[in-house]
């Protein structure tokens, strides 16, 4: 059994366990740190894409896959594209992130992959060690994102708790048939079923698009029915008839207001979807483990250690909590609810108000805009708990 010492461990080199380690490396005071990253996979296929809209620069701006500037939203009453200003609506394919990390890791000596599955984490007075498949291994901090969602369930009285699960298809057709300048945030004609369920699609080239089938709801489908539904859409709704499925990405994220520990003891640190990044009612996590890893890297920089005061933005739980509410109660009257949301606010303030960006005014503006019923009731119902 081995025994090495590390002065980090990141357990889990997804999303969070790279973004960290790309800031880490980018801080001249950690980056001689000795670091193992351990993951039971070995990263060198496109697994997902992440996307996200900003009006700021990223560590990662160089691998953005393609950007946008207008967003369609459907419904049966009306389509509607939204031109965007400020804000660019990009992507990013894991793999370009995959390698964009591992290269840069290359030029350190000090850092370490390692490809097994981690059993469990100990912690003990003075090091914390990491069992995995091919021995332990010791470190003074861990960063942990070892998400499993299925095996996740918060008691569903205490929180709200829906899970986002998605098929997409990367699909290519013989004709130019894509609007190049235009992602479909949300087309939500297809039949909602008590649920949020929509499709989104990402124009790549004219021929080529990913087009992902999306349900808020409280259960996984049989995978048979992403697939009949995909291909209903693609043919009845998109009207092609002719294509080939280069990609295919399935997913789940939770979407809860359960409050995800950001440690454990005095050497594990929660990053990613395990240390609560994701989005309640948006699953978007991207951008929210930017910000996390340059947290954890300013709090070793100032004290030592990575255990970061997060700021506490209860106005913003109080939102997610009533949107939730409603989701879970009466998911498809969502659709009602994003088309009159995005119509009777200038766009720019609904996609700041879904990044927790806006200020107060902005969010009575937003809160202002939307059917009051279904609010008024789901913060009934939080007020009276
Ligand atoms: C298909 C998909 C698409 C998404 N698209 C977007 C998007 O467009 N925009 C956005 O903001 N968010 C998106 N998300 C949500 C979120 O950004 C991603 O899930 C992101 O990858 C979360 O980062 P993470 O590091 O927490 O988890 P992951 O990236 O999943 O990393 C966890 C890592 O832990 C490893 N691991 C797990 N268990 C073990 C074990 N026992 N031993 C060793 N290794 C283990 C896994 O192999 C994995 O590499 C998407 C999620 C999915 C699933």
């Amino acid at each position: 059994m081995m025994n090495y010492e590390y002065d980090y461990i990141i357990a889990g080199g997804g999303c969070a366990g790279l973004s960290l380690l790309y800031h880490l490396l980018n801080e001249r005071k950690l980056a001689q740190k000795k670091i193992l990253v351990i993951d039971k996979a070995i990263k060198n296929a496109n697994d997902r894409t992440w996307c996200f809209w900003t009006d700021q620069s990223t560590l990662f701006d160089d691998i953005v896959y393609k950007e946008w500037k207008n967003i369609a939203i459907h419904t049966e009453k009306s389509s509607t594209v939204y031109p965007l200003t400020n804000y660019s609506y990009k992507v990013i394919r894991g793999i370009d992130f995959y390698d964009k990390v591992q290269q840069k890791a290359k030029l350190f000596p000090n850092i370490v992959f390692c490809q097994a599955s981690i059993i469990d984490i100990v912690e003990n007075n003075t090091k914390i060690t990491v069992q995995t498949t091919v021995g332990n291994f010791e470190a003074d901090y861990v960063f942990h994102s070892l998400f499993q969602p299925q095996a996740y369930s918060p008691q569903a009285t205490d929180y709200r708790y829906l899970l986002q699960h998605f098929k997409g298809w990367k699909i290519k057709t013989p004709k130019p048939v894509f609007d190049t300048q235009t992602i479909t945030m949300f087309d939500f004609r297809l039949p909602q079923c008590q649920e949020v369920r929509f499709i989104y699609t990402l124009p790549y080239q004219a021929d080529e698009a990913l087009v992902e089938f999306t349900v808020f709801g409280k259960e996984v489908l049989p995978i048979a029915n992403y697939d009949h539904i995909l291909k209903k859409y693609i043919q009845e709704q998109l009207n092609i008839v002719d294509f080939e499925i280069e990609e295919e990405e399935f997913g789940i994220i939770p979407m809860t207001d359960f409050q995800f520990l950001k440690r454990k003891g005095n050497r594990l640190c929660y990053i990613g979807t395990q240390g609560g990044a994701s989005k309640p009612t948006t699953g978007y996590t991207f951008l929210n483990i930017q910000v996390e890893s340059s947290l954890i890297v300013n709090e070793l920089v100032s004290s030592g250690q990575p255990f970061y005061q997060a700021p506490f933005q209860r106005h913003f739980l109080l939102y997610d909590q009533l949107m939730l509410e409603i989701m879970q109660k009466n998911g498809g009257s969502i659709k009602d609810i994003f088309e009159i949301l995005f119509k009777n606010n200038p766009i720019e303030r609904v996609l700041k108000f879904l990044n927790n960006q806006t200020h107060f005014g902005e969010d009575l503006a937003v809160m202002w805009s939307v059917p009051s019923l279904p609010f008024l009731k789901a913060l009934w119902k939080q007020v009276t708990k």
